[in-house]
Protein backbone atom coordinates (compact mmCIF):
# COMPACT_ATOMS: atom_id res chain seq x y z
CA UNK A 1 0.00 0.00 0.00
CA UNK A 2 0.92 3.54 -0.68
CA UNK A 3 0.05 6.26 0.92
CA UNK A 4 0.46 9.49 -1.15
CA UNK A 5 0.66 13.08 0.56
CA UNK A 6 -2.50 14.78 -0.74
CA UNK A 7 -2.39 18.47 -0.65
CA UNK A 8 -5.96 18.95 -1.52
CA UNK A 9 -7.67 22.09 0.20
CA UNK A 10 -10.80 19.68 1.23
CA UNK A 11 -11.96 17.19 1.80
CA UNK A 12 -8.66 16.51 2.94
CA UNK A 13 -5.79 14.31 4.46
CA UNK A 14 -6.76 12.59 7.56
CA UNK A 15 -3.78 11.17 10.21
CA UNK A 16 -3.15 7.88 9.09
CA UNK A 17 -3.35 6.78 12.97
CA UNK A 18 -7.16 7.88 12.86
CA UNK A 19 -7.62 6.04 9.40
CA UNK A 20 -6.42 2.59 11.11
CA UNK A 21 -8.26 2.95 13.87
CA UNK A 22 -11.49 3.27 12.09
CA UNK A 23 -10.33 0.14 9.95
CA UNK A 24 -10.10 -1.59 13.04
CA UNK A 25 -13.24 -0.62 14.56
CA UNK A 26 -15.32 -0.73 11.23
CA UNK A 27 -17.06 -4.19 11.13
CA UNK A 28 -17.39 -4.07 15.59
CA UNK A 29 -16.67 -1.10 17.21
CA UNK A 30 -15.67 -2.27 21.28
CA UNK A 31 -17.36 -5.22 21.34
CA UNK A 32 -20.74 -3.84 20.22
CA UNK A 33 -20.63 -6.09 16.97
CA UNK A 34 -21.93 -3.36 15.11
CA UNK A 35 -20.00 -0.81 12.94
CA UNK A 36 -20.58 3.04 14.38
CA UNK A 37 -22.58 3.68 10.79
CA UNK A 38 -24.85 1.14 11.78
CA UNK A 39 -26.11 2.62 15.14
CA UNK A 40 -28.85 4.01 16.67
CA UNK A 41 -27.87 7.65 17.11
CA UNK A 42 -29.59 7.58 20.49
CA UNK A 43 -28.43 4.33 21.82
CA UNK A 44 -25.66 4.38 24.74
CA UNK A 45 -23.05 3.23 22.34
CA UNK A 46 -23.15 6.17 19.88
CA UNK A 47 -24.18 8.96 22.65
CA UNK A 48 -20.55 7.77 24.26
CA UNK A 49 -18.92 8.51 21.22
CA UNK A 50 -20.55 12.02 20.52
CA UNK A 51 -20.23 12.97 23.93
CA UNK A 52 -16.77 12.33 24.23
CA UNK A 53 -15.63 13.71 20.76
CA UNK A 54 -17.71 17.03 22.48
CA UNK A 55 -15.71 17.24 25.79
CA UNK A 56 -12.31 16.68 23.42
CA UNK A 57 -13.05 19.06 21.25
CA UNK A 58 -14.26 21.68 24.65
CA UNK A 59 -10.65 20.49 26.41
CA UNK A 60 -8.24 21.42 23.14
CA UNK A 61 -10.31 24.84 22.38
CA UNK A 62 -11.03 25.70 26.17
CA UNK A 63 -14.33 26.74 25.06
CA UNK A 64 -15.76 28.11 27.74
CA UNK A 65 -19.33 27.15 29.26
CA UNK A 66 -21.19 29.53 28.06
CA UNK A 67 -20.93 28.40 24.96
CA UNK A 68 -22.76 25.40 22.49
CA UNK A 69 -21.19 23.18 20.78
CA UNK A 70 -23.02 21.74 17.89
CA UNK A 71 -22.44 19.22 15.37
CA UNK A 72 -24.28 20.10 12.61
CA UNK A 73 -25.19 19.41 8.72
CA UNK A 74 -25.07 21.65 5.47
CA UNK A 75 -21.16 22.66 5.51
CA UNK A 76 -19.91 26.11 6.21
CA UNK A 77 -22.18 27.26 3.35
CA UNK A 78 -25.47 26.65 5.14
CA UNK A 79 -23.93 28.55 8.03
CA UNK A 80 -23.92 31.24 5.28
CA UNK A 81 -27.54 31.47 5.87
CA UNK A 82 -27.63 29.95 9.28
CA UNK A 83 -25.64 33.25 10.48
CA UNK A 84 -27.60 35.84 9.51
CA UNK A 85 -31.24 34.20 10.49
CA UNK A 86 -30.64 33.45 14.15
CA UNK A 87 -28.20 36.21 14.81
CA UNK A 88 -29.93 39.33 13.50
CA UNK A 89 -31.84 39.27 16.39
CA UNK A 90 -34.02 42.41 14.95
CA UNK A 91 -31.53 44.66 14.24
CA UNK A 92 -30.89 45.19 10.55
CA UNK A 93 -27.56 45.13 9.64
CA UNK A 94 -24.41 43.51 9.48
CA UNK A 95 -20.67 43.75 9.07
CA UNK A 96 -18.87 41.83 6.93
CA UNK A 97 -14.74 42.17 6.65
CA UNK A 98 -14.28 41.11 2.42
CA UNK A 99 -10.82 39.17 2.70
CA UNK A 100 -11.86 36.80 -1.01
CA UNK A 101 -13.94 34.22 -2.58
CA UNK A 102 -15.61 32.76 1.01
CA UNK A 103 -16.22 36.36 2.68
CA UNK A 104 -18.11 37.32 -0.77
CA UNK A 105 -19.98 34.16 -0.50
CA UNK A 106 -21.23 35.01 3.29
CA UNK A 107 -21.95 38.44 2.23
CA UNK A 108 -24.24 37.28 -0.37
CA UNK A 109 -26.13 34.96 1.45
CA UNK A 110 -26.24 37.50 4.25
CA UNK A 111 -27.76 40.21 1.64
CA UNK A 112 -30.54 38.20 1.75
CA UNK A 113 -31.64 39.23 5.03
CA UNK A 114 -30.04 42.54 5.97
CA UNK A 115 -28.10 45.45 5.38
CA UNK A 116 -24.11 44.55 4.61
CA UNK A 117 -22.01 46.93 5.43
CA UNK A 118 -18.75 45.84 4.46
CA UNK A 119 -16.13 47.06 7.10
CA UNK A 120 -13.37 46.49 4.96
CA UNK A 121 -12.28 44.76 2.06
CA UNK A 122 -8.81 43.87 0.15
CA UNK A 123 -10.24 43.93 -3.11
CA UNK A 124 -8.03 46.55 -3.95
CA UNK A 125 -5.44 44.45 -4.10
CA UNK A 126 -6.82 41.20 -5.54
CA UNK A 127 -7.62 40.08 -1.74
CA UNK A 128 -3.74 39.09 -1.27
CA UNK A 129 -3.86 40.73 2.20
CA UNK A 130 -5.76 41.07 5.43
CA UNK A 131 -7.09 44.63 6.15
CA UNK A 132 -6.03 46.12 9.09
CA UNK A 133 -8.32 49.21 9.22
CA UNK A 134 -12.16 48.52 10.20
CA UNK A 135 -14.84 50.85 9.74
CA UNK A 136 -17.21 49.02 12.11
CA UNK A 137 -21.19 50.24 12.44
CA UNK A 138 -21.64 50.27 16.30
CA UNK A 139 -25.28 49.09 15.68
CA UNK A 140 -24.69 46.24 13.62
CA UNK A 141 -25.96 42.69 14.71
CA UNK A 142 -22.54 41.31 14.40
CA UNK A 143 -18.76 41.33 12.73
CA UNK A 144 -18.37 38.88 10.31
CA UNK A 145 -15.11 37.43 8.52
CA UNK A 146 -12.74 34.82 7.05
CA UNK A 147 -9.62 34.33 9.61
CA UNK A 148 -8.11 32.28 6.57
CA UNK A 149 -9.10 32.51 3.02
CA UNK A 150 -9.08 29.27 1.49
CA UNK A 151 -8.50 30.06 -1.78
CA UNK A 152 -6.12 32.99 -1.61
CA UNK A 153 -4.05 32.00 1.28
CA UNK A 154 -4.98 34.89 3.57
CA UNK A 155 -4.57 34.19 6.89
CA UNK A 156 -5.27 36.86 9.84
CA UNK A 157 -2.44 36.56 12.71
CA UNK A 158 -4.93 38.29 15.29
CA UNK A 159 -8.49 38.52 16.26
CA UNK A 160 -10.24 41.93 14.71
CA UNK A 161 -11.49 44.30 17.77
CA UNK A 162 -15.00 44.82 17.79
CA UNK A 163 -16.05 45.81 21.27
CA UNK A 164 -19.42 45.03 22.01
CA UNK A 165 -20.55 43.64 18.68
CA UNK A 166 -20.46 40.07 18.38
CA UNK A 167 -17.50 38.49 15.71
CA UNK A 168 -18.38 35.81 13.76
CA UNK A 169 -15.83 33.88 12.48
CA UNK A 170 -15.38 31.39 9.32
CA UNK A 171 -12.61 28.73 10.57
CA UNK A 172 -13.22 25.98 8.25
CA UNK A 173 -9.59 25.96 6.84
CA UNK A 174 -8.43 26.45 10.09
CA UNK A 175 -9.64 25.83 13.15
CA UNK A 176 -7.35 23.14 15.55
CA UNK A 177 -4.50 25.24 13.65
CA UNK A 178 -3.58 27.02 16.13
CA UNK A 179 -4.28 28.74 19.96
CA UNK A 180 -7.56 30.97 19.79
CA UNK A 181 -9.55 32.13 22.26
CA UNK A 182 -12.87 30.98 21.67
CA UNK A 183 -14.00 33.98 24.29
CA UNK A 184 -12.98 36.90 21.82
CA UNK A 185 -15.90 35.22 19.73
CA UNK A 186 -19.97 35.34 19.12
CA UNK A 187 -19.73 32.24 17.01
CA UNK A 188 -17.15 30.03 15.35
CA UNK A 189 -17.90 27.93 12.48
CA UNK A 190 -16.26 25.33 10.21
CA UNK A 191 -16.63 22.27 8.24
CA UNK A 192 -14.82 19.47 9.07
CA UNK A 193 -13.78 18.13 5.56
CA UNK A 194 -10.04 20.52 5.88
CA UNK A 195 -8.88 20.18 9.25
CA UNK A 196 -11.18 18.12 10.97
CA UNK A 197 -12.47 15.08 9.46
CA UNK A 198 -15.24 13.89 6.53
CA UNK A 199 -17.35 16.20 4.37
CA UNK A 200 -21.30 16.34 5.94
CA UNK A 201 -19.86 17.41 9.31
CA UNK A 202 -19.99 21.08 10.36
CA UNK A 203 -18.95 22.32 13.75
CA UNK A 204 -20.68 25.70 15.27
CA UNK A 205 -19.27 26.99 18.50
CA UNK A 206 -21.77 29.19 19.85
CA UNK A 207 -22.41 31.72 22.69
CA UNK A 208 -25.48 30.91 24.23
CA UNK A 209 -27.09 34.13 24.66
CA UNK A 210 -26.91 34.78 21.43
CA UNK A 211 -29.28 31.97 20.29
CA UNK A 212 -32.92 31.87 20.53
CA UNK A 213 -34.26 34.22 18.23
CA UNK A 214 -34.36 33.82 14.60
CA UNK A 215 -35.68 35.94 11.70
CA UNK A 216 -39.45 35.18 10.53
CA UNK A 217 -40.04 32.33 8.12
CA UNK A 218 -36.70 30.53 9.71
CA UNK A 219 -36.90 26.44 9.17
CA UNK A 220 -36.66 24.36 12.26
CA UNK A 221 -33.86 23.17 10.90
CA UNK A 222 -32.00 26.60 10.78
CA UNK A 223 -32.76 27.44 14.36
CA UNK A 224 -29.36 27.24 16.60
CA UNK A 225 -31.31 26.64 19.73
CA UNK A 226 -33.01 23.24 18.35
CA UNK A 227 -29.97 21.98 17.91
CA UNK A 228 -28.51 23.09 21.22
CA UNK A 229 -31.59 22.27 23.09
CA UNK A 230 -31.47 19.06 21.58
CA UNK A 231 -28.18 18.59 22.05
CA UNK A 232 -27.05 18.19 18.37
CA UNK A 233 -29.75 15.05 17.65
CA UNK A 234 -32.89 17.35 16.72
CA UNK A 235 -32.72 14.76 13.62
CA UNK A 236 -30.40 12.34 12.72
CA UNK A 237 -26.87 14.04 12.87
CA UNK A 238 -23.76 12.79 10.96
CA UNK A 239 -22.65 10.15 12.95
CA UNK A 240 -19.77 8.95 11.23
CA UNK A 241 -18.43 12.13 10.91
CA UNK A 242 -18.78 12.64 14.46
CA UNK A 243 -16.81 9.53 15.60
CA UNK A 244 -14.04 9.94 12.25
CA UNK A 245 -13.73 13.94 14.39
CA UNK A 246 -13.70 12.44 17.91
CA UNK A 247 -10.71 10.63 16.43
CA UNK A 248 -9.03 13.70 15.25
CA UNK A 249 -9.61 15.16 18.51
CA UNK A 250 -8.07 12.12 20.36
CA UNK A 251 -5.56 12.34 17.61
CA UNK A 252 -4.88 15.95 18.88
CA UNK A 253 -4.91 15.51 22.38
CA UNK A 254 -2.10 12.45 21.91
CA UNK A 255 -0.18 14.48 20.00
CA UNK A 256 0.22 17.58 22.17
CA UNK A 257 -2.57 19.20 21.37
CA UNK A 258 -3.08 22.65 19.58
CA UNK A 259 0.38 24.29 20.98
CA UNK A 260 2.02 21.51 19.85
CA UNK A 261 -0.09 21.54 16.33
CA UNK A 262 0.29 25.20 16.11
CA UNK A 263 4.60 24.62 16.28
CA UNK A 264 4.96 22.23 13.43
CA UNK A 265 2.51 24.02 11.13
CA UNK A 266 4.43 27.30 12.00
CA UNK A 267 7.44 24.90 10.63
CA UNK A 268 6.07 23.36 7.90
CA UNK A 269 4.49 26.92 6.56
CA UNK A 270 8.16 28.43 7.02
CA UNK A 271 9.78 25.31 4.99
CA UNK A 272 7.37 26.19 2.24
CA UNK A 273 7.50 30.28 1.93
CA UNK A 274 11.58 30.31 2.63
CA UNK A 275 11.85 27.99 -0.64
CA UNK A 276 9.35 30.25 -2.41
CA UNK A 277 11.14 33.50 -1.20
CA UNK A 278 14.32 32.00 -2.70
CA UNK A 279 13.64 31.98 -5.73
CA UNK A 280 12.02 33.62 -8.38
CA UNK A 281 10.81 31.19 -10.22
CA UNK A 282 7.86 30.13 -8.04
CA UNK A 283 5.64 33.20 -6.98
CA UNK A 284 3.53 33.63 -3.84
CA UNK A 285 1.50 37.10 -4.18
CA UNK A 286 0.35 37.09 -0.69
CA UNK A 287 1.58 40.27 1.77
CA UNK A 288 4.21 38.60 3.96
CA UNK A 289 2.61 39.37 7.30
CA UNK A 290 -0.68 37.73 6.13
CA UNK A 291 0.60 34.43 4.64
CA UNK A 292 -1.91 31.62 5.56
CA UNK A 293 0.01 28.85 7.21
CA UNK A 294 -2.82 26.12 6.26
CA UNK A 295 -3.38 27.07 2.26
CA UNK A 296 -0.02 28.14 -0.11
CA UNK A 297 -1.11 29.43 -3.52
CA UNK A 298 1.69 29.63 -5.65
CA UNK A 299 2.36 30.21 -9.35
CA UNK A 300 5.22 29.17 -11.53
CA UNK A 301 7.03 32.02 -13.62
CA UNK A 302 5.88 30.21 -16.77
CA UNK A 303 2.62 29.39 -16.41
CA UNK A 304 2.91 26.77 -19.58
CA UNK A 305 5.13 24.83 -17.25
CA UNK A 306 2.18 23.88 -15.10
CA UNK A 307 1.11 20.64 -16.16
CA UNK A 308 4.63 18.82 -16.45
CA UNK A 309 4.55 20.16 -12.84
CA UNK A 310 1.69 18.61 -11.78
CA UNK A 311 3.31 15.94 -13.92
CA UNK A 312 6.39 15.37 -12.18
CA UNK A 313 4.33 16.05 -8.62
CA UNK A 314 2.10 12.89 -9.39
CA UNK A 315 4.70 10.95 -10.44
CA UNK A 316 6.76 11.34 -6.73
CA UNK A 317 3.34 10.38 -5.06
CA UNK A 318 1.79 14.17 -4.67
CA UNK A 319 -1.56 15.02 -5.74
CA UNK A 320 -3.91 18.07 -5.69
CA UNK A 321 -1.51 20.97 -6.47
CA UNK A 322 -3.30 22.57 -8.99
CA UNK A 323 -4.43 25.95 -7.42
CA UNK A 324 -8.51 27.18 -7.43
CA UNK A 325 -9.46 28.18 -11.31
CA UNK A 326 -10.30 31.95 -9.84
CA UNK A 327 -6.56 32.13 -8.96
CA UNK A 328 -4.48 29.42 -11.02
CA UNK A 329 -1.00 27.90 -10.22
CA UNK A 330 -0.46 26.00 -7.78
CA UNK A 331 -2.16 25.74 -4.31
CA UNK A 332 -0.63 23.29 -1.54
CA UNK A 333 -2.95 22.99 1.42
CA UNK A 334 -0.95 21.66 4.63
CA UNK A 335 -3.50 21.34 7.34
CA UNK A 336 -2.49 19.89 10.47
CA UNK A 337 -2.67 16.18 9.23
CA UNK A 338 -0.36 16.77 6.47
CA UNK A 339 3.82 15.59 7.86
CA UNK A 340 6.20 17.38 8.08
CA UNK A 341 8.07 14.93 5.37
CA UNK A 342 5.16 15.93 2.99
CA UNK A 343 5.74 19.70 2.82
CA UNK A 344 10.01 18.69 2.73
CA UNK A 345 9.28 16.49 -0.48
CA UNK A 346 7.20 19.23 -1.98
CA UNK A 347 10.49 21.80 -1.83
CA UNK A 348 12.45 19.16 -2.74
CA UNK A 349 10.65 18.28 -5.93
CA UNK A 350 9.90 22.29 -6.79
CA UNK A 351 13.55 22.39 -6.31
CA UNK A 352 14.71 19.68 -8.74
CA UNK A 353 11.60 21.02 -11.18
CA UNK A 354 13.29 24.73 -11.17
CA UNK A 355 16.91 23.41 -11.38
CA UNK A 356 15.67 21.08 -14.35
C1 LIG B 1 -14.45 25.18 2.12
C2 LIG B 1 -14.89 26.45 2.75
C3 LIG B 1 -16.23 26.82 2.83
C4 LIG B 1 -17.33 25.98 2.22
O1 LIG B 1 -17.49 24.84 2.98
P1 LIG B 1 -18.65 23.77 2.66
O2 LIG B 1 -18.54 22.90 3.87
O3 LIG B 1 -18.29 23.11 1.38
O4 LIG B 1 -19.94 24.50 2.59
C5 LIG B 1 -16.55 28.00 3.46
N1 LIG B 1 -15.61 28.79 3.99
C6 LIG B 1 -14.30 28.48 3.94
C7 LIG B 1 -13.29 29.39 4.55
C8 LIG B 1 -13.89 27.30 3.33
O5 LIG B 1 -12.60 26.98 3.28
Amino acid sequence: MTRIYNFSAGPAVLPVEVLETAREEMLDWHGSGMSVMEMSHRGKEFMAIAQGAESDLRELLSIPENYKLLFLQGGASAQFSMIPMNLLRGKSSADYINTGEWSKKAIGEAKKYCTVNIAATSEDRKFTYAPKELKLNPDAAYVHYTPNETIGGVEFDWVPETGNVPLVADMSSNILSRRIDVSKFGLIYAGAQKNIGPAGLTIVIVREDLIGETVKGTPTMFDYRIHAENESMYNTPPTYGIYIAGLVFKWLKDNGGIDAMEAKNIEKAKTLYDYLDSTDFYHNPVAVEDRSRMNIPFTLKDASLDEAFLKGAKARNMVQLKGHRSVGGMRASIYNAMPVEGVNALVEFMKEFANA
